[in-house]
């Protein structure tokens, strides 16, 4: 999947899957890099999800519509919460001169229940995140709790994604009500018996209180999990909604921004990204959407138990 136009990034997407949408409320899982490809994403909008960005290696510098600019490291967390409307970039940060530093990270997409999903937008980024301890493991909480690990990121509903180091015989608790995914980063691991190496996504249903897991030296894995999702997702370009009408709608207010001046765009649903005007050089633009297909979109369906 090519990431911000020409000089794209490869990225790996492995979430949403046919017949898998979400995990828990999990509905977009990317993985990009390790490569020297400078990753430059323009303003572009977002609505119904939070953002997860967490990099492996790189320091991303994010910019959006309710104000952030912040760089974000690998160890640390950032969380937006797009509600009714959002926009935001996101650069790698370049050394003055050499060589381009390697860049590699997740980006996931949580998405909002119902009841959450038109609110105002928000971002948080978490410099400090903490870390929990097991039976053969450690790993850093990213949102949610593990072995009993509270992070303070701000989610809507009952999910859990944390960076898990281990080797050897490894058991880390689960909430058994959650389903869980696991995208091995580094090393490679045995779950029952089955073998799971970096790349793909492992998925586990519900109704494990317990992963026990078989790793090579080095292993690290990223876990993703939470209550099934039980409302159907329309998901498309960067909008989480529910109807056809919904999502023509969040493209077609993206589309009438282009033409504001920026005191008026400031004002209007998503907002607006500083520092992306036409005097921005490489980063004055916006991302226009694509047009929406000849034929009315539909929710994507779980056939996964
Ligand atoms: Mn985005």
């Amino acid at each position: 999947m090519p990431l911000g136009g020409v000089r794209a990034m490869n990225v790996k997407r492995t979430l949403p899957q046919r017949g898998l949408p979400t995990i828990g409320a999990w509905c977009f899982l990317d993985s990009f890099g390790p490569d020297r490809t400078a990753m430059s994403v323009l303003p572009h909008p977002h609505i119904g999800l939070q953002t997860v960005t967490w990099p492996l290696a790189g320091h991303i510098r994010h910019r959006d519509s309710v104000g952030s600019d912040v760089v974000v490291r690998p160890g640390e967390l950032n969380i937006m919460t797009a509600g009714q409307g959002v926009s935001h970039s996101e650069f790698a940060v370049l050394p003055a001169g050499g060589e381009l530093p390697l860049q590699r990270g997740l980006q996931l997409w949580v998405a909002l229940p119902d009841g959450d999903r038109h609110r105002e937008p928000a971002f948080e980024q978490h410099r400090e995140l903490p870390r929990a301890a097991g039976h053969g493991f450690t790993a850093t909480v990213m949102v949610g709790e593990l072995a009993g690990v509270v992070s303070p990121a701000t989610v809507f509903s009952p999910i859990v994604g944390a960076d898990v180091s281990c080797e050897g015989d490894a058991v880390l608790p689960l909430n058994p009500g959650f389903e869980h995914g696991i995208l091995v980063l580094d090393g490679g691991l045995a779950v029952d018996g089955q073998d799971l190496p970096a790349g793909p996504l492992g998925y586990l249903g519900t109704g494990r209180s317990e992963l026990r897991l078989e790793a090579r030296p080095g292993t690290r894995f990223l876990l993703i999990g939470g209550e099934p999702f039980g409302e159907e997702l329309l998901m498309w370009w960067n909008f989480v909604g529910r109807t056809h009408d919904e999502v023509e709608r969040a493209r077609e207010d993206w589309e009438a921004q282009a033409v504001l001046p920026d005191a008026e765009t400031a004002a209007a649903r998503y907002g607006l990204v500083p520092g992306h005007g036409p005097d921005a050089g490489a980063e004055a633009g916006r991302i226009p959407a694509p047009p929406l297909p000849g034929v009315r979109l539909t929710p994507r369906k779980r056939a996964v138990d």
